[in-house]
């Protein structure tokens, strides 16, 4: 007989759960409203802890619980009400996901959550997946000293220091040229551990959106190419222009290995690097939905958000499939804002949603500041290029330069 305390073999025993049942997240911003909105739209009831008052996803949920993330009573609040837990944020304590873990269903498991907020465990467990994977991430070293920063290999500079937790967006990251750099950045970062990356010559950034279910099925979408812009991602193009048949193929065959290896239960995203040699390495993942696959809400059959439903409601995976090629652009809180970023306007929302294929998502907020993400849009089209000149058109009348 199987011990009902065993992970491994609890999770099979689950029944799926069903609409109106409640489903809970942890953390309330964008990416829990849309959340909210997949799983509405199936007929679940959703539940979200977040401790700021006026959330995205609090303006949709149909129950909000105000309390920090490690709260006791809203833990047990959220446990008592609903089936099966997810999270939104990346950050969220991987102490109270187990916590939940032992009372709820909870997908993804507060180990793989861990593993994706820590740096170093993530291009560990990266490294440990290479022979199934066939790919590596870029040449790193764990900087937690003065005596670390000594010990660096000329082979690891020009390299990017980054924060071993906490980072998004670029923030957390400095480029460094020399040891004397490292020294005079970890310092300012007041000596948190940090880890050292070699700075490597991107032909392109791509990212894959897969999801796992409970009994190990999984489904991996259309690659995605990304480009930033001041460390956030600008634009996500879907077929990526510059990746190779060959590459996608096994970007995909890699992001496969790594969910199977990790156990992994719902939405996840792995980000990789295309380098000039045509080399694919692999960044990091969030084990979330994730930015760079808001496509999929528009033009693939399954959304990544109804995808994270099913997959925590232990419900047959969805179709991935694309319909039409996309372009989604962010939107920012400077669009909010002229030229000389101070005099506020509205952004023409008007003649943005005339353009052909337009479909805008705005998350709620009311305070728009620069860098902020405030929405996105994304534009479908039966070809990639006229996707491509409707977006261009979007950035003109948002005063975005492309
Ligand atoms: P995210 O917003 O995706 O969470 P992040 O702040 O966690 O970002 P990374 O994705 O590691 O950080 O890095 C941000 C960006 O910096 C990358 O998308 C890439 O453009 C650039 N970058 C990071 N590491 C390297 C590297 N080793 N070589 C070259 N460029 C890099
Ligand atoms: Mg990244």
């Amino acid at each position: 007989m199987p011990k009902l305390t065993d992970p491994a073999m609890a999770v099979p025993l689950l029944p799926s759960a069903h609409p109106p049942a409640w489903l809970g997240v942890m953390g309330g911003g964008q990416l829990g409203r849309m959340f909210a909105h997949a799983a509405q739209s199936m007929g679940f009831k959703v539940a979200v802890l977040e401790p700021g008052a006026d959330c995205p996803a609090g303006q949709v949920a149909e129950r909000l619980v105000n309390a920090a993330y490690s709260d006791p009573a809203a833990l047990a609040e959220l446990a008592q009400t609903c089936v099966a837990i997810t999270t939104e944020f990346e950050n969220v304590p991987a102490d109270s996901m187990a916590w939940l873990g032992a009372r709820s269903f909870v997908a993804p498991s507060a180990s793989c959550v861990s593993i994706a907020q820590d740096r170093i465990a993530e291009k560990r467990f990266f490294v440990d997946c290479a022979p199934s994977s066939g790919v590596m991430p870029a040449p790193h070293k764990t900087i937690a000293s003065h005596a670390d920063i000594d010990d660096i290999e000329d082979e690891l500079l020009p390299g990017i220091l980054k924060t071993v937790r906490m980072g998004y967006d670029g923030k957390g990251q400095v480029r460094v040229r020399s040891r004397a750099d490292v020294r005079a950045a970890f310092d300012a970062m007041d000596g948190v551990t940090c880890l050292l990356e070699k700075m490597l010559p991107l032909a392109c950034e791509v990212s894959v959106l897969t999801a796992r279910g409970a009994d190990g099925a999984s489904v991996v979408y259309p690659i995605a190419e990304n480009v930033h812009r001041d460390g956030i991602l600008f634009t996500t193009t879907v077929p990526g222009p510059n990746v190779s048949h060959a590459c996608a193929s096994q970007a995909q065959a890699a992001a496969t290995a790594i969910v199977a290896q990790l156990g992994y239960v719902g939405v996840l995203c792995i980000e990789f690097f295309v380098l000039d040699d045509g080399t694919l390495v692999v960044n990091e993942m969030a084990p979330r939905p994730h930015n760079s696959g808001h496509y999929t809400m528009d033009a693939c059959i399954t959304s990544q958000f109804e995808q994270q439903v099913r997959a925590m409601a232990r419900l047959p995976l969805g179709d991935v499939r694309q319909h039409s090629p996309s372009v989604m652009l962010n939107i920012l809180g400077d669009v909010w804002f002229d030229g000389d970023g101070v005099t506020a306007r509205e952004p023409a929302w008007d003649r943005v949603l005339a353009l052909p294929g337009a479909n805008l998502h705005l998350y709620g907020k009311d305070d728009p500041r620069r860098g902020r993400k405030m929405g996105h849009v994304t534009f479908v089209a039966p070809t990639l290029p006229a996707a491509q000149a409707s977006l261009a058109e979007a950035c003109a009348i948002l005063g975005i330069a492309v």
